[in-house]
Order: structure tokens, then sequence, then C-alpha cells
């Protein structure tokens, strides 16, 4: 059992232990772009993804309580009316002024969640990492990028930062499967992903791999092998997304026209409960559910309860008798 009876290693707490006192993720929006949108990669995106880069392979940023009910994914904050978008030090001061009477004086991350956070010139994003670090309540990085943007100069970069401060970096996977990864138009290949995971935690950087559930073609049997494949490694954190079919998007014509089809809220929380079971205990726990935008949501509508899911994963747990990491034996690569 984890800490207060908990039944997973969620990262809420983690980072709140880890700081000595509550720690909030501030989301920042630097206005970059993707390279699987913009042609380098792929035109269109991740079949999934909202013209926002919003569809969770970087992250939805909108507004509430995340799902620990700890952390704060405060609304996305552009600038001033000037249409410019505003400094990460100045979003950071929003956000925290946003949350302030319910949350007084947290620590944070400045969590660069939109699009691909490590796709641009290495100077300018070191001065935009450098600009969010100066904010005196900001504690670290966590960074979502794709594994195919982190170049030699990068990664130079990251390693520069993450010998001074608290970092992250959440990798998008989805799958570890080639095929669905080609119906999604990932355009990012497997071995992309394994290589970029051996440089960073060859580097001592933290990684964080996103999976995505309820993806088209696959099978329950499928994501867990997903889960596994990723277990291999010593990494630090895993976020795991029910498909969410947001308004659209490619995968919201897929859907219209009768090609995705959806798991019932039990059958999902079924899902993640087993995936949980799988996943070594000392990886902590980013997120469990979807978390579409508002209004954006098409399908599966439940999605939208997140509160309900926790409960009903929680409740799952406590009647297997299981904890996370009580099915993972084996599951790491030997050292
Ligand atoms: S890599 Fe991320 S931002 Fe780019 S299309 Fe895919 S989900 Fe969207």
């Amino acid at each position: 059992m984890f800490r207060n009876g908990a039944r997973y290693n969620s990262i809420g707490p983690w980072l709140s232990r880890y700081f000595g006192e509550r720690t909030v993720k501030a989301a920042i929006d630097a206005g970059f772009t993707c390279p699987n949108r913009d042609g380098t990669r792929g035109w269109g995106g991740c079949t999934f993804c909202s013209g926002e880069g919003s569809g969770e392979y970087a992250g939805i940023v909108h507004t509430g309580l995340s799902e620990d009910g700890r952390m704060i994914i405060p609304v996305k904050e552009h600038a001033d009316g000037s249409g410019e978008i505003a400094p990460p030090v100045q979003q950071i001061s929003s956000q925290l002024e946003f949350i302030s009477e319910k949350w007084s004086d947290p620590l944070c991350l400045a969590y660069f969640q939109n699009f691909t956070n490590t796709y641009a010139p290495v100077e300018q994003l070191r001065r935009l990492y450098y600009n969010a670090l100066s904010h005196p309540k900001c504690v670290g990085l966590a960074i979502a990028t794709r594994p195919d943007c982190i170049g030699p100069d990068v990664l130079e970069l990251l390693r520069e930062i993450n010998a001074q401060t608290f970092l992250w970096i959440e990798l998008g996977l989805q799958t570890s499967h080639p095929q669905t990864a080609e119906r999604i138009n990932r355009c990012c290949t497997l071995e992309e992903y394994d290589r970029c995971v051996s440089q960073l935690l060859e580097s001592g950087i933290r990684v964080v791999t996103h999976l995505m559930f309820g993806l088209p073609g696959e099978s329950r049997e499928d994501m867990m092998n997903s889960v596994r494949y990723v277990c291999r490694e010593e990494i630090f954190g895993i976020k795991i997304h029910l498909l969410n079919i947001l308004k659209g998007t490619p995968m919201d014509r897929l859907y219209l026209n009768g090609e995705v089809p959806l798991p019932e809220r039990e059958e999902y929380i079924q899902w993640a409960v087993d995936a949980l079971e799988l996943i070594p205990e000392d990886i902590t726990i980013h997120r469990l559910t979807g978390d579409a935008p508002q209004g954006m949501l098409r399908a599966p509508l439940w999605a939208a309860d997140k509160r309900y899911i926790l409960n009903g994963i929680n409740k799952e747990l406590k009647k297997r008798g299981s904890i996370q990491g009580c099915r993972a034996a084996g599951i790491r690569n030997p050292r």
C-alpha cells in the first residue's frame, strides 16, 4: 500500500512529498508547433489531436483540478489582449494568481505542454526554459515533446538544466504497436522512442511516457503489451489517456462513420486497473483518464466525469485486493 492508503503512486502526492510542500503544475503555452503538422514529419497531426496541439500527445490544457485533486491545471494563459503569447514567467504568475484563493502560495513546475516543446532552435528553448525558471516559485520543468525532437544540442541543454533543477520529459508514444501508430498518423517510430528514452535515462533525466487506451484496432492485450513495453525501462512516470474523440479531428470523422468503437466506462476501468497492476510501484502515475476540453468532447461522454472514473478505479483495485505493481514481477529489463 502507498501512503495514506493509496493503491497507486500518484504524482500529485509524490511531488508534494519530494518538495516538502504543495507543488502544482503551471501549464505553459510557449507558442510551439509540431513537426507532424508542419510537414517536417507529417501533415495533419495525430488523428486524435485537436488543431491546438492539445490532443494529449503533448497534453490538453484546460481549467480545473487535475484528477488527483491536488495539482492544478489552470486555464491556458495567453497574453494581455495583444494577441502575443506571454513569456513563461508571466504565465506562471497569472496561473498562481488564478488559483491563489484555493491554494495559498504553492511551489510550481512549469509545464511546457502545448504541441512539441523542444521543437525550436536551441537558443530559443534556452531562453524560454530559463525564463520560466526565473519565477521565484518555480522549482523545475516538465517538458512534453516527441521522441524525434530531441537532437544532440537539445539533449545537451536538457542535461545542463537537469544538473541544476528538477526536470522530467514527457514523450508521446500512445502505443508500442507500429500498425496502430500508422493508423493514428503518429509519424514517429518505436525505434525513435527507444533511442530517445535510452539517451534521456543515460543522462539521468526523468522520462514520463504517454499511452492511450481505446485506439482503433487495439485489443485489451495490445494495450497491456504497450504497458509492458514501456515499463521495461526505468521511466519515472506514465500517463494513461482514454481516447477522447474531439470534434473536428480526423478521428472524429472516423468515429462519425462508425469506424471507432469506444469502450463502456466499466470496461475502461478494468483496463486501467489491469494496467496499474503491471506498472512497477516506483513509476509515478500522472493520469488515468482523458481530459478533453469542455465543448470539444464528442465521445465517450461519460469520460467527462473524471471523478467517477477515478473512484471506479479505486473501488476496483480494492475489490481485487490489488495495488499498483502487484503483477509487475519480471517486467523490468534486468540490469
Ligand atoms: S505530436 Fe502532439 S502536437 Fe503533434 S499532432 Fe501529435 S498529438 Fe498533436
